[in-house]
């Protein structure tokens, strides 16, 4: 019965993009505004997602994870209703406890601690214990595939290029008909900092929407830059696009800086960031840009 679930399994979860994206959709589901997405080793070691939604209740903490368990549809009405979330099947999580090591860390608003869960491969609650965590889940997925030799393997062999189908899977998220034109993004910053993560080398959105297609992060978590979106913007009208004025380029892009460098807790929603060395940060943006928008490369 195992045999046969793992090989079902198989084909909900084919790979690291879909892998993702179940628990992303799962996430938006549960009503999340935040949701961070943290990877180890390509995401073939661990997959994490950790949301701001309303938490699993415990009633559902054993059914979460059984085939065909949803808490998206109790009667047929519901099924029209849930049309509106992605995932009424109940399977990304049955499937994900066969093919990997599940774990699941959640609280609801009303809970005064989290709890951290534990499934078997066949879907059955292995542990709980209590732990804390602000409202809001974090699924973890370990060792994705293992339970499955050869497409581990050749999970393992081919991670890099599991990594670049989720890439693209970002571009479907965001709505862009660009995915050719989405390119990594490294640029050092001194010893000690560098900025890593994508734009694309043409203009994905009119500038009326602002920089609704640029997002910054600073050491993983989302801030605003408006002065780094002013410099890409300004840097693209001029090298990438000087006929096709408005457009703007889409940017997805993480400042790794070292935690003595910079201060979060300048307004109270903690959005924006002071960065000591600013200057030499957009600096070192500036000039890696120009080489991706340099109108003589392809
Ligand atoms: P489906 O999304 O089709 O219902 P899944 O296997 O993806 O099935 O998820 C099973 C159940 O686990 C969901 O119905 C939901 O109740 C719960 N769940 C999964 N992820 C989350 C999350 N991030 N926040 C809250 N509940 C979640
Ligand atoms: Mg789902």
């Amino acid at each position: 019965k195992n045999t046969v679930h793992r090989i079902c399994s198989g084909q909900v979860i084919l790979d690291l993009a879909t892998a993702v994206k179940e628990l992303l959709e799962n996430s938006l589901d549960a009503g999340a505004s935040n949701i961070e997405l943290r990877l180890k080793e390509y995401g073939s070691e661990l997959i994490e997602v950790a949301d701001n939604g309303h938490g699993l209740s415990p009633d559902n903490y054993e059914s979460a994870t059984l085939k065909y368990c949803t808490s998206k549809i109790n009667t047929f009405s519901d099924l029209q209703a849930s049309i509106g979330t992605f995932g009424f099947r109940g399977e990304a999580l049955s499937s994900l406890c066969a093919m990997s090591k599940l774990s699941i860390i959640t609280r609801t608003a009303e809970q005064s601690t989290a709890v951290r869960l534990t499934y078997n491969a066949n879907g059955s609650l292995a542990s709980t214990e209590a732990t804390a965590r602000a409202a809001g889940t974090t699924v973890a997925v370990q060792d994705l595939f293992k339970p499955l030799a050869v497409r581990h393997k050749e999970f393992k062999r081919s991670i890099k290029r599991e990594y670049a189908k989720l890439i693209c899977n970002i571009t479907t998220v965001f709505g862009s008909k660009a995915s050719d034109t989405l390119r990594p993004f490294h640029a050092e910053a001194g010893e000690s900092a560098h900025i890593t993560g994508f734009v694309t080398k043409a203009g994905v959105s009119s500038g009326r929407a602002g920089g609704d297609r640029q997002f910054f992060f600073l050491n993983g978590r989302p801030v605003d830059m408006p002065k780094a979106s002013k410099i890409i913007n300004e840097m693209f009208r001029s090298l990438a696009s000087p006929a096709a004025a408005g457009s703007r380029p889409m940017a997805v892009l993480d400042f790794h800086l070292p935690k003595d460098s910079y201060d979060v807790n300048v307004t109270p929603d903690k959005r924006q960031a002071f960065l000591q060395q600013e200057g030499m940060l957009l600096e070192s943006l500036r000039q890696e840009l120009s080489k991706l928008w340099e109108p003589s490369r392809s």
